[in-house]
């Protein structure tokens, strides 16, 4: 979701005039996005912030925060930075802009007519985030968000205060956006909420686009047959719709969509999941503790048991799925035998990718004001004991894949080497030439990056799998 933010931003700057640089002491205008959830990431931005103070003193520059930032760091942070705006108002950044010069940000009718326009954007409480259109960094592979804000109050997070309250956005948009970018060549379209599971639940009824009508009627069909009311399928089931019509988009392109939650995942959506062919079978599906007692602190709302049974679900209707999660070590309270109830979901299910935080307290969230009672060195030895199993799960399963032939989207180039993505995200490293071919609307092709190519996987490790193009 920064990512994306980013792009949306750089794409005001671009408007009004701008352009980017990769380089931090070339700019002009430095933009930081803060995370939600670990307070690590606000740590560093006040590092940086101290650090760009230095550099004001000497020569002219202007510095912008946005993204997940609390009152409360508002205050603090309104020290170091020149603006401070809510993402939700991206769309209000080019006034700023224009109002200023960098090169006079220091005479004194500049700062108080900024004070005036900084004071008005604060104020302003209008979401118009998804009016902007987002200057995207690749031309293979782009995020699409489909709801921005989040209702759900995980007690360590930041996104419900910061974002607000969860709005969809239009599915006829989405899909428009999508069919443009497939038809530039775009190769990953990656679908993003905080919760797209829950996409759309601000619908009045009545508005649905027609591209996904056809599918409600089946599906009125379907709950007449099981005496279900159409009513909840509406309510619960627009994400489902908007895959399903985003997925009749032709073209030789993949799809994905971040991050679930297990409690609103329907069996509805398993069953569109399984039938769609643009979209991987890869589900992200948050676990965070795989203790009761933990899972309640965090306000999650299901239990080991639903999430498992969730999962049994999942691997009945799509066997050959790829699960990956996101788990947090030393949570307040969280014993050993919490943690064990964690390694033991993590035994059953089998992730294919874990990503492992550990416990850093939010300030202005419910967490913050637990008890931060586990050790840094118990969340780490925690950290590890994770990777250690999740190390030695993926060394035995990813052999399953030498040999087989999968479709790998190049992605990355380090030192000579190419790497690439499967379809269900693993990190393919090749070993031999990939030709680079001309690609639809690229003018200035330096590689194979974007390219999809067959790839035949000769060796496998735990993060990687090795392969060479066919
Ligand atoms: S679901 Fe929980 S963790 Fe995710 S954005 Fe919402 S409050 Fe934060």
């Amino acid at each position: 979701m920064n990512r994306s933010d980013a792009e949306r931003i750089a794409s005001v700057f671009e408007a009004t005039g701008y352009t980017q640089t990769n380089s931090e002491s070339e700019a002009d205008f430095i933009v930081t996005i803060a995370c939600s959830v670990r307070q690590h990431a606000i740590d560093r931005i006040y590092g940086k912030a101290r650090e760009w103070q230095k550099r004001k003193q000497k020569e002219d520059l202007v510095t912008i925060l946005s993204g997940c930032v609390l009152d409360k760091d508002k205050i603090t942070m309104s020290k170091f930075f020149d603006l401070i705006f809510d993402i939700n108002n991206v769309s209000k950044l080019a006034q700023f802009l224009e109002k200023i010069d960098p090169m006079a940000a220091s005479s004194s009718s500049e700062v108080k007519d900024l004070e005036i326009l900084r004071q008005s954007l604060r104020m302003t409480e209008s979401n118009n985030f998804f009016s902007i259109r987002p200057k995207f960094n690749s031309t293979f592979q782009a995020y699409i968000p489909i709801s921005t804000g989040c209702n759900n109050f995980c007690t360590y997070c930041a996104v419900p205060y910061t974002r607000g309250r969860e709005v969809s956005r239009p599915m006829s948009e989405i899909i428009e956006e999508v069919k443009g970018l497939v038809q530039n060549g775009y190769k990953e379209i990656t679908l993003l909420g905080q919760n797209v599971n829950s996409y759309g639940h601000d619908f009045p009824s009545a508005v649905i686009p027609s591209e996904a009508e056809e599918s409600l009627k089946k599906q009125r069909v379907m709950d007449l047959s099981t005496r279900r009311s159409t009513k909840s399928v509406e309510m619960t089931n627009h994400f489902s719709r908007l895959i399903q019509a985003i997925d009749k988009i032709p073209g030789d392109w993949r799809g994905y969509f971040y991050s679930n939650h297990p409690k609103d995942f329907s069996d509805e959506l398993i069953e569109t999941i399984s039938k769609l062919k643009h979209f991987p079978h890869y589900i992200h599906l948050p676990l965070q503790s795989g203790s009761d007692k933990i899972i309640k602190v965090m306000n999650r709302h299901y239990t080991q048991k639903q999430y498992l049974g969730l999962v049994k679900k999942i691997k009945n209707k799509i066997p050959e799925v790829t699960i990956t999660t996101d788990i947090i070590v030393g949570f307040p309270g969280e014993t050993e035998a919490d943690f064990n109830q964690t390694k033991k979901v993590i035994k059953e299910v089998g992730f294919d990718m874990i990503y492992i935080s550990k416990f850093s307290p939010r300030p202005g969230t419910k967490a913050a004001k637990m008890e931060n009672n586990v050790s840094q060195k118990v969340k780490e030895k925690r950290w590890q004991k994770i990777t250690d199993l999740l190390k030695r799960y993926l060394e035995k399963e990813n052999k399953k894949y030498v040999g087989m032939v999968m479709k790998v989207l190049i992605d990355a180039e380090k030192n000579g080497k190419y790497y690439g993505r499967t379809d269900n995200y693993k990190v393919v490293e090749l070993q031999n030439d990939v030709q680079p071919r001309t690609r639809l609307n690229i003018r200035k092709q330096t590689g194979p990056m974007g390219q999809l190519e067959d790839i035949k996987i000769t060796a496998s490790e735990a993060w990687m799998l090795k392969g060479e193009v066919i």
